[in-house]
Parts: C-alpha cells; sequence; structure tokens
C-alpha cells in the first residue's frame, strides 16, 4: 500500500484542477498580453481564475493579487521591497518576524540583517504558539513590518494572525502573513483581518507547483521585486504562467468547497490517528489540538531517531517528513521543537504527519501498525531509549 502522508510539503494536483488546465498548453497556448486571436482564447480564462482567486481569500477587487512563482518568491518580494524602501531609505530600522518562519521568511530576514536591518525574532511558548503580547512589545517606532505566519508548516500551530493585525493597527506599522499553510484548512479572510500582504501557493491546497501569490492591500502596494514587462499591472513581470493561473484559480475555488470537510472529517480522521499514535508510551504532541490546523501532527517518540522512522514508513510505502522538506536534506533537529526548548533527544525524535481530503480511515489504520512496529523494532535497538526514564526531562506533556 503507498500512503501519502506529507501534504505540508506539498499535495497532489486534485484531477478536475488538472482537467482545467491541460487546454493550455497545446490548445490554447497564446500569451494573454498579445494582441491577436491567440492570446484571446487564453485572456478571458485568466480573468475568470483571477476572480476566483479574489474571492478564496475575500480579497476586495482594488486590493492587489499578485501571481507569483511560489510563495518564496512572494515572501521574499515582500521583505525585500520593505528593505528597499524603508530600511535603505532610513525611514525606519527594524522588522519583526517569528523564529519558526520558513526558510524564504528566515533567511531573507537573515539577509537584510547583514545589510544592517535590524530584526527581532519572536520566541514561541512551551506549547509551539505565539504571543501577541510579544509583538506589542518588539514594536519600536522604527518597525517596519511585522511578518508572522498564519499557520505554522511543522506543527500545524495557528498563530494570532488577528490580534497581531490589530496591534500592528494601532502601531501603524504594515503586517504580512504567510498563509501557504492556512488556506483551505481553515477560513482565510483579509477582509475580517488587518493584514496588508498575505502570502500563498497553489501546490499546498491541490494545485499545481510553481505558483504562488502575493495579496496586497489598496495603498499598500510594493514595489515589484521582478522588473520588466507590464505584467500583472507592473508588480510583477515575466509572461503568464497561464496553466498555472488558471490551476490555481481552480485549485482555491475547490479548497473553499471542500473547508468544511477539512475541519470536519479530515480533522476527526486526524485526532483519531493522533489518539492511537499516542497511545504508543513516551510520545508527545507539543500543540494542543484546538490551535492547530485540522490535517497536522507533529509527534516525538522518545529514543526513535526521526529519519531512522522515516526509513522504516518509506520502506512500508508511507511518505511523512521529519519537519519541513526545505531542511530534510540535512539531518538537523526539527527546527520547531528546538524553538520549543525540547532536549536534543525530542527534537530529534519528531514525525509530521499531514493529512489531505484525500486521506482515508484504511490508509491511517495501515500506518498506524507500521509505526507500532518501527516503534518496537527501533527502540529495542535504541542506544538512547533503554537509558531513559520514561518521564519528561524536557517539560513536554504527552497528549
Ligand atoms: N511558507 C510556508 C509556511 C511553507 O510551508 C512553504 C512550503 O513548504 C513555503 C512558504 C514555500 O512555498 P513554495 O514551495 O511555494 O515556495
Amino acid at each position: 500500500m503507498k500512503v501519502y502522508l506529507d501534504n505540508n510539503a506539498t499535495t497532489i494536483v486534485d484531477p478536475h484542477v488538472f482537467a482545467e488546465m491541460e487546454p493550455f498548453f497545446v490548445q490554447k497556448y497564446g500569451n494573454p498580453n498579445s494582441l491577436h486571436a491567440f492570446a484571446g482564447e487564453t485572456h478571458p480564462h485568466i480573468k475568470t481564475a483571477m476572480e476566483k482567486i479574489y474571492a478564496g481569500i475575500r480579497a476586495n477587487r482594488e486590493d492587489s493579487v499578485v501571481i507569483t512563482s511560489c510563495a518564496t518568491e512572494s515572501n521574499n518580494w515582500v521583505l525585500k521591497s520593505i528593505y528597499f524602501e524603508y530600511i535603505l531609505t532610513g525611514r525606519k530600522n527594524h522588522i519583526i518576524i517569528s523564529e519558526v518562519e520558513h526558510p524564504s521568511i528566515i533567511a531573507t530576514a537573515k539577509f537584510i540583517e547583514s545589510l544592517g536591518c535590524k530584526v527581532t525574532y519572536l520566541p514561541i511558548n512551551a506549547e509551539g504558539l505565539i504571543e501577541a503580547q510579544s509583538v506589542r512589545d518588539a514594536i519600536t517606532d522604527k518597525t517596519a513590518i511585522v511578518s508572522v505566519m498564519w499557520a505554522n508548516n511543522e506543527t500545524g500551530a495557528i498563530f494570532p494572525v488577528q490580534e497581531i493585525g490589530e496591534i500592528c493597527k494601532e502601531y501603524n506599522v504594515l503586517f504580512h502573513t504567510d498563509a501557504v499553510q492556512a488556506i483551505g484548512k481553515i477560513p482565510v479572510s483579509v477582509q475580517e483581518f488587518n493584514v496588508d500582504y498575505l502570502t500563498f501557493s497553489a501546490h499546498k491546497f491541490h494545485g499545481p507547483k510553481g505558483v504562488g501569490a502575493l495579496y496586497m492591500k489598496k495603498g499598500k502596494e510594493l514595489t515589484p521585486l521582478l522588473h520588466g514587462g507590464s505584467q500583472m499591472g507592473g508588480y510583477r513581470s515575466g509572461t503568464l504562467n497561464v496553466p498555472g493561473i488558471i490551476g490555481m484559480g481552480k485549485a482555491i475555488e475547490q479548497a473553499i468547497d471542500a473547508l468544511d470537510f477539512e475541519m470536519s472529517e479530515i480533522r476527526e480522521l486526524r485526532d483519531n490517528f493522533e489518539d492511537a499514535l499516542l497511545e504508543i508510551p513516551d510520545t508527545f504532541v507539543v500543540t494542543p489540538r484546538k490551535y492547530r490546523t485540522p490535517n497536522t501532527t507533529l509527534i516525538s517518540f522518545r529514543g526513535i531517531e526521526g529519519e531512522s522512522m522515516l526509513w522504516d514508513l518509506n520502506r512500508a510505502g508511507i511518505g511523512a517528513s521529519t519537519g519541513s522538506a526545505c531542511a530534510s536534506e540535512d539531518l538537523e533537529a526539527n527546527s520547531v521543537m528546538e524553538a520549543i526548548g525540547a532536549d536534543e533527544d525530542l527534537a530529534h525524535t519528531a514525525i509530521r504527519f499531514s493529512l489531505s481530503r484525500y486521506t482515508t480511515q484504511e490508509e491511517l489504520d495501515y500506518t498506524l501498525e507500521v509505526v507500532k512496529k518501527a516503534v518496537k523494532r527501533l527502540r529495542e535497538i535504541s542506544s538512547s531509549y533503554a537509558y531513559t526514564p520514561s518521564g519528561h526531562q524536557s517539560g513536554l506533556t504527552a497528549h
């Protein structure tokens, strides 16, 4: 049996999304910006897809939603443009991010830090959550922007973006949120929250890879990262990725339609699976479920190296992860577990299972059996487990 439980890394393209994209490779391939009939075949479809994308995040017509090549580009764009507009010009000298942002934010922040910008890295608490008060405490009159993700890719922890947005408004500081892991899992509306910029990416909600977007509130438009032609209103030059945009439109429409299912059925599947995993002794989940996206479980198995567990899972046809796919080639401890202050042993033992609306009970039953066997096998050969009292030196508690 093959089981895919790494949906926070990427998702299968929904067959309806694929069907909608397909004609735009070989049959209708015109550049929508050209002035002939070939362009006319694609242009209206782009318009419809963009309407769906606006509706997907509840953006107003006057706001800008700009299609990029990925969320990494969107995140780079925001911080680098802020650097050019506010830091380099001396208007401001400080930005705030959380210490568990995706590498596309952390690495970009570190880059602009190396150019002289001050960066505050907000800590997470023992439950893996950001406290809104920490944003208030960090803001100074030189702060240009706060960038805090809507939901964390590793734990699924949902951060208090509504409160953070309000604080930013109060202090007149820009607010960006990386909503890559929130869309299609929990309701996301830029109208209800004070959000100036919002990043998202189609391949995380059953759309194609290589299509991201950046929402910019009216009046808060950023300097482009890619200069060139007048595509995307001049905000992002480069010939439009027609099939990709059409795919993102269909995918977000479907993700919104499936939201209730995700928040009820998928949540129930995840909860039952997690309950069963937690029956295995010495297992830990950090973030309480009520603060988590419905599809994600990051669980530590004391005494078991995460990569060893992945090996056993992989041999049984199961795809899971030890954390962010972007960091998985080096055998580093899970960064969120480290940020929480988990001891070395636990930080190296975290496995992420992320479900999707395609995940079935049968797949999870199978996975559970494989995990149980792997735990038994790996603990038997573990040099650390036998010596570890089944106590909780890390301060973590089993949920
Ligand atoms: N932000 C978060 C929270 C993510 O989880 C990811 C992907 O793992 C990204 C950004 C980057 O997305 P993309 O692959 O579209 O660059």
